[in-house]
């Protein structure tokens, strides 16, 4: 088999990845990169199923907004299942590093000479700068530092083991678009390979973002923790993928099922209506177990299992009354506004 080596060895080439290398590359060490696909063109990080992402730093929208008030609404979320650990390190880091981002080429969005701060679900200020195009635009910025580093490729190659060695990970196997395996010897190994989408029918993830780096880490021992925290909302599947976004749900879209029917209401608790669930929703994606705004997925669901979906497994929706002159009459909540 043929042998590579390096001293890092990253597999990905999501966000995660080309952060990762970008710090091992200036530590002085000799950094590869493996990833599926092309680095800009794969994993989650530049998927178009979005046209925007949100990157919060704390105190960019309100003064009165720390790093504090930044971890206390995480906190006050999570309802204790977060890592305070974690936690901490995300919002120590925040801003700091969208700084740098913006020193390496990314703008967030801009509307009237202003740039464009929103309020996320479960903040108590405004703190989410939106970059427009996803997360294309960072990883093109950390391309180009990469390239400015000493960072080796492998594109379109797919780890497929690690290699441990008295507790350590010290490699892996790859294949190639060749068909030929390789291994790779490394002093550390970084996993940063996503998530696990596709481990469900219908999810808004490149093909790419399959778990592996779970798999890989769990068949040498890794204890995994977490995993039941997916994040899991409503989508548009046909004839576009793309998140269903919050705000839509106030101008109460036209639900029907296959068939053509109303169902919402069948599932609905008795005093609660199908514009109260889907105002709820407005204000947080995806639902909240804490909230009515679960009623409307469930029922979504639901329908689907009952057989109510299309060809697809998806339900029909329908903005036609989403006229302008409509729009303009909506009212929205106060957490709305702020948007
Ligand atoms: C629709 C949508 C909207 C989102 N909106 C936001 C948002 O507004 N704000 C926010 O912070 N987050 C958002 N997220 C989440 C965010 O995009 C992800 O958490 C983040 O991009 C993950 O980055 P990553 O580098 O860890 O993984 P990815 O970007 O998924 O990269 C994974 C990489 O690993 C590679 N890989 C996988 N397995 C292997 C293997 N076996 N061998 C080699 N390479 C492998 C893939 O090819 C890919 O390059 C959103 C996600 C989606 C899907």
């Amino acid at each position: 088999m043929e042998h590579i080596k390096t001293e890092i060895l990253i597999v990905g080439g999501g966000g995660a990845a080309c952060r990762a290398a970008i710090a091992a590359a200036d530590q002085g060490s000799k950094v590869l990169m493996v990833l599926k696909g092309t680095v800009g063109h794969s994993g989650a990080t530049t998927h178009e199923c979005c046209e925007i992402a949100g990157f919060n730093v704390p105190g960019c929208g309100d003064p009165c907004d720390t790093e504090e008030t930044y971890y206390q609404d995480i906190m006050a979320a999570a309802m204790g299942m977060a890592d305070p650990e974690l936690v901490e390190i995300l919002v120590r880091n925040a801003k700091p590093r969208f700084e740098e981002l913006r020193k390496w080429g990314v703008s967030p969005a801009v509307q009237d000479g202003r740039e464009i701060i929103m309020k996320g679900c479960y903040s108590n200020y405004r703190r989410g700068y939106t970059i427009p195009g996803h997360g294309g635009p960072i990883v093109a910025a950390l391309l180009a530092q990469i390239k400015q580093r000493d960072v080796a490729l492998m594109e379109h190659t797919m780890v497929v083991d690690l290699v441990c060695k008295e507790g350590r990970c010290c490699g892996a196997v790859v294949i190639g678009q060749d068909g030929v395996l390789r291994a790779v010897e490394a002093g550390a190994v970084i996993l940063a390979t996503g998530g696990a989408s596709q481990v469900f029918l219908q999810n808004l993830n490149p093909a790419d973002v399959s778990g592996d780096g779970y798999s890989l880490a769990y068949d040498h021992g890794a204890a995994l923790k977490n995993m039941e925290f997916m994040q899991a909302g409503i989508g548009f599947f046909h004839p576009v993928k793309s998140l269903f976004n919050t705000y839509l749900w106030a101008g109460f879209p036209e639900l029907k099922n296959a068939e053509g029917e109303p169902f919402l209401g069948r599932y609905l608790p008795q005093g609660i209506t199908e514009k109260d669930v889907m105002l709820e929703h407005c204000k947080h994606f995806p639902f909240s177990s804490r909230d009515i705004s679960r009623y409307l997925e469930i029922a979504l669901q639901k329908e689907i299992n009952a057989g109510g979906g299309d060809e697809h497994a998806c339900l029909p929706v329908r903005f036609g009354h989403f006229v302008p002159e409509y729009i303009a009459g909506l009212k929205f909540d106060a957490d709305l506004k702020d948007l």
